[in-house]
C-alpha cells in the first residue's frame, strides 16, 4: 500500500507508475492467457481440461530454470521436454546462434551445402566413432533432418531401400518393441508400442512384428529376471527365426524405453539384440533421440553395451534444446548401396525444407564443444549418484511400485497396490497430481501416466539438484 508523504513526493510517482505498469502487466497476461485458449491447441493435450485450468506461459529461462509471465521461477525438472541439456540462456549457444544469424539463418541442402552443417557432420561422425565400438563398418555418413520423427522416418526408408538396392526381395518391414515410442508421424507410429498414443491410427499403419518391451517389473511373459535368461530375446528370436527374410530392421530405443514410462532394459539386452541382428542378417536401428547426448550418463546410450547400431537416429538434446534439429547416421555400407548411375534411381528420395538449417547446425556445434570444455559427462556422475541413493529410498515407500534409471533419466512408478502391483487407474491422473503439488512448489514436471518423470538438465548443480528431489519426493507424498 503507498502512503503518500510529502517528503516522498517523488517516490510516490515512481510508484505510482510501477504499480500502473503492474497492472498493465497483470492485464496483458490475462489476455495472453485468453489468446492461448482461443487459438493454440496444444500437443498431447486434452483442449477441453486445459480451457478449465490456468495455463503456465513461460516466458524466460535461465540455467536450469524456467519463468512464467508472473515472475513465477520454477525448476525445469523434464529440460523443457528432454531437450534442453546445458540449461537455459547458456552463453556459447546464446553467442553461437547470434554469430550465424549475422552471416546467413537458412540455406538449403537440396542441391548446395552450408558451412555449419559440414563441420557438425564431421564433428558427430568423430563422436559417435570415438565413442562406439566400430563393428562391421563405422557410422560416417550423416542425413539431416529438423526432429526425432523424421529422423526415424529417415531411418525406416532408408533400411526398406537399402534391401532394394542390394537386390534382397521381401524384406518389407520391422520388428518394433511393445511400449516402444519412435514419434508421432504415421511411419513411426507404425513402429510405435503405446496404445493409448497409437491404437486409434491402425487402420493407417503399415504392419510390423512386435517383440516384447524388456519391462522387468510388468514382465508380459510372466517371468523374472534375471532368472528368465532373456526370454523376451527369445520372442525376438523367434520371429527371426521364422519371418527375417521379411525383415528390414529391428527398432529400438537403446537401454531406455522413454515414452513408454522410462523402462530400462536389463544389462545384456540390447548386445542380445545386436547379436540377433548380426545373426538374422537384419538392420539394426537405434533411437538415441530421447538417450543420446549425455542423458544416461555416458554420450549415448549404445556405449553401456559396447553395441554399434547399422543406423542411429539422434534429435532432441543435439542443439542444447535451442532448435529443432535431427540426424540419421548410417553406416558406410548402407550409404554405398545408395550409389548408381542417374538413371538406376537408386537416390534417396527424402528431404525437408529446413535440413541442415545453418542456425540449428552452429547451435549444435556450441553444444557439443560445452561437453568436452565442461567435462560434462565427467561431473554428471555424482548427481547421477545422488538420484540412485534418492530412488533406493523412494522404492519403499508403499505407494511406489518401480523406480529406475539409467543416469540422470528416470521413472517413478506410483502403484495403488504394492504387492499385487495394480495400477492407479488412468482416471485418477495420478502421475499429473504429483506434477500439479511439485509445480505449487516450483519444480516443473510432466508425467507419463503413472511414472513420475524425472529428467533434469545435465548441468543441474547438486544443491537444485538435492532442492528438487525433495520438492518431487513431498508431492508424491502428498498425493499417494
Ligand atoms: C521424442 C522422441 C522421438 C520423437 O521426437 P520428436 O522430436 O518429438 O518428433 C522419437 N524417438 C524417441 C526415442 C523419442 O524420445
Amino acid at each position: 500500500m503507498l502512503i503518500w508523504t510529502k517528503n516522498h513526493v517523488g517516490t510516490i510517482w515512481e510508484k505510482c507508475q510501477k504499480t500502473r505498469k503492474l497492472m498493465g502487466i497483470r492485464d496483458e497476461n490475462s489476455h495472453l492467457e485468453e489468446l492461448d485458449k482461443k487459438h493454440t491447441w496444444h500437443p498431447f493435450t486434452q483442449m477441453k481440461d486445459w480451457l478449465e485450468e490456468k495455463p503456465v506461459i513461460i516466458s524466460e529461462g535461465r540455467d536450469c530454470f524456467i519463468k512464467d509471465i508472473y515472475g513465477r521461477w520454477y525448476l525445469d525438472a523434464v529440460s523443457s521436454m528432454w531437450v534442453n541439456i546445458h540449461g537455459h540462456r547458456k552463453k556459447e549457444i546464446d553467442d553461437a546462434i547470434k554469430e550465424q544469424v549475422d552471416k546467413i539463418s537458412h540455406s538449403t541442402l537440396l542441391g548446395s551445402s552450408n558451412v555449419p552443417a559440414i563441420k557438425l557432420a564431421q564433428k558427430l561422425v568423430q563422436l559417435v566413432n570415438s565413442s562406439l565400438v566400430s563393428r562391421h563398418s563405422s557410422l560416417t555418413k550423416v542425413f539431416y533432418s529438423d526432429n526425432g520423427s523424421t529422423s526415424v522416418e529417415v531411418a525406416l526408408k532408408m533400411a526398406f531401400q537399402y534391401w532394394i538396392h542390394k537386390g534382397v526381395k521381401g524384406k518389407q518391414t520391422f520388428i518394433s518393441l511393445k511400449n516402444a515410442y519412435h514419434g508421432d508421424t504415421l511411419g513411426t507410429v507404425s513402429v510405435g508400442g503405446i496404445e493409448t498414443f497409437h491404437k486409434v491410427f491402425s487402420p493407417l499403419l503399415f504392419k510390423t512384428y512386435n517383440a516384447p518391451s524388456p519391462y522387468c517389473y510388468r514382465c508380459e511373459l510372466g517371468k523374472t529376471c534375471p532368472e528368465c535368461s532373456f526370454a523376451c530375446l527369445g520372442e525376438m528370436e523367434n520371429i527371426l527365426k521364422e519371418h527375417s527374410n521379411e525383415i528390414a530392421a529391428v527398432i529400438i530405443e537403446p537401454i531406455v524405453q522413454a515414452a513408454g514410462g522410462m523402462i530400462v532394459a536389463p544389462h545384456g539386452y540390447l548386445k542380445g539384440v545386436r547379436d540377433l541382428c548380426t545373426k538374422y542378417n537384419v538392420l539394426m536401428i537405434a533411437d538415441e533421440v530421447a538417450t543420446g547426448f549425455g542423458r544416461t550418463g555416458k554420450m549415448f546410450a549404445c556405449e553401456h553395451e559396447d553395441v554399434t547400431p547399422d543406423i542411429m537416429c539422434l534429435s532432441k538434446g543435439i542443439t542444447g534444446g535451442y532448435l529443432p534439429l535431427a540426424v540419421t547416421i548410417a553406416a558406410d555400407e548402407i550409404y554405398n548401396a545408395f550409389l548408381g548411375e542417374f538413371k538406376d534411381l537408386k537416390t534417396f528420395f527424402h528431404g525437408h525444407s529446413y535440413t541442415g538449417n545453418p542456425l540449428a547446425c552452429a547451435a549444435a556445434l556450441a553444444c557439443l564443444d560445452i561437453f568436452e570444455k565442461e567435462d560434462v559427462l565427467k561431473k554428471l556422475q555424482p548427481k547421477i549418484k545422488i538420484l540412485e541413493d534418492w530412488l533406493i529410498e523412494m522404492a519403499k515407500m508403499s505407494h511406489i511400485g518401480d523406480v529406475r534409471n539409467k543416469g540422470l533419466m528416470a521413472g517413478v512408478e506410483l502403484v495403488k497396490d504394492k504387492n499385487t502391483k495394480e495400477p492407479y487407474t488412468w482416471q485418477e491422473k495420478m502421475g499429473w497430481k504429483a506434477a500439479y503439488h511439485a509445480r505449487e512448489n516450483g519444480v516443473f514436471l510432466r508425467p507419463l501416466g503413472n511414472v513420475v518423470v524425472i529428467m533434469p538438465p545435465l548441468s543441474i548443480s547438486i544443491e537444485n539438484l538435492k532442492q528438487m528431489l525433495k520438492v518431487i519426493k513431498d508431492a508424491i507424498i502428498a498425493v499417494t
